[in-house]
């Protein structure tokens, strides 16, 4: 474990207030925890993978009530298995659930592979958390877990930064769950660690007060629980830049291109745009040489689903629109009179501010 995630407690003393917890407060009477043999703890594990506990247990009932035995499932028909499975969601589950009973009884006479991790998470929707919760459950060998409930309590208990979803985040989460796991006592303790999980280490209200760890827990010393563990972060976009000219006559006129028909803003009217400075200055050169560029206007960005754009506006004035600068696919604007054209929309704002700035310069001329 690294230091920088260490608390205060040894795991044997973690394991001893868990357990003193667990005695007292801890569920038993679920139906998955009566007689818990793999084929029944695998069921549960399965249907609660993104379900409440009180969603599942009428399905749960009635699923056991069809299909006691592992060959029960594996015989039946697919439409069958769907349908006990209906309104509980996500059908990749129960898809994978029925091949999976039919591989125990093909390939393993019947019964479970319990003695190998490895075995159990070949079958089909069986992760590492799920083989290790059948196998400690079910078995009481001992096998590690690092389900959404545990995540939640080592990330809070220690201050774990970064969203589970990454690689080195989730190493960090196992080394702990790893480090904590006792080598006896394991269907308790896995029951226990996902029981505080849900019941007191909630998402939303943890009860911290309550808890075995309050004294220890790094989020709660910060009083940062609800931050731990960490959302998704935004999908980060690229970024790329642009420099738009905003070339106007001095008579409420600007230049305006029309878009090709296709990409990013395809068939609207934009103002020239340019990678960088000398493509600017090479198109002023050759189109508009008398113009003059004045000082930049704020910087600012747009966002497309799959990039974001930063714009860098150029303003720049002619005294009189040189007649070849007109041509098929461009336009000067009257800013005053506006035609009714497709604009995109940071253009539309940048003419909002022209016309603005326009009508101002008017009133100070009369
Ligand atoms: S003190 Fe609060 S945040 Fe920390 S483990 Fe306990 S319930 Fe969770």
């Amino acid at each position: 474990m690294s230091q920088s995630h260490s608390i205060d407690l040894t795991a044997n003393m973690f394991q001893a207030r868990l357990f003193e917890w667990f005695e007292r407060h801890g569920r038993r009477t679920l139906p998955w925890q009566q007689n818990k043999t793999p084929y029944r703890v695998w069921i549960s594990e399965i249907m609660l993978q993104q379900t409440q506990v009180a969603t599942v247990i009428p399905y749960y009932e009635r699923f056991m009530a069809r299909f006691p035995l592992v060959e029960d499932l594996a015989e039946a028909s697919q439409d069958e298995v769907l349908h006990l499975w209906t309104g509980l969601g996500y059908y990749a589950r129960a898809r994978n659930l029925h091949r999976a009973a039919q591989i125990v009884v093909a390939e393993h006479g019947g019964e479970f592979p319990v003695h190998s991790l490895e075995a159990m998470m070949a079958l089909p929707g069986v992760g590492r958390s799920t083989a290790g919760a059948i196998i400690s459950i079910s078995t009481g060998h001992r096998a590690v877990i690092l389900d959404g409930n545990v995540k939640r309590v080592l990330s809070r208990l220690h201050a774990v930064e970064g969203w589970p979803g990454r690689p080195a985040v989730e190493r960090t989460l196992w080394q702990l769950a790893e480090h904590y796991t006792p080598e006896a006592r394991l269907s308790d303790y896995t029951q226990a660690m996902m029981d505080l999980g849900a019941t007191l280490c909630t998402r939303g209200r943890p009860s911290c007060l309550l808890c075995p760890f309050v004294d220890v827990c790094q989020a709660h010393a910060r009083g940062e629980e609800k931050r731990f563990p960490e959302s998704k972060p935004p999908k980060t976009l690229p970024e790329r830049s642009t420099q738009m000219l905003l070339l106007q006559d001095g008579k409420g006129h600007v230049l305006l291109e029309q878009r090709p028909p296709s990409g990013i803003w395809g068939g609207l009217w934009c103002f020239p745009q340019f990678d960088d400075e000398q493509a600017l200055r090479e198109w002023l050169d050759h189109n508009a040489p008398t113009a003059r560029l004045e000082p930049c206007w704020n910087a600012f960005s747009h966002t497309f689903s799959h990039f974001r754009l930063n714009i860098l506006p150029r303003p720049a004035l002619l005294d009189t629109p040189p007649v070849t600068i007109e041509e098929s696919g461009r336009v000067w604007y009257n800013t005053l009179a506006p035609a009714s054209i497709g604009l995109a929309a940071p253009v539309k704002s940048l003419l909002e501010r022209l016309t603005l700035l326009t009508t101002h310069a008017e009133e100070n001329d009369r």
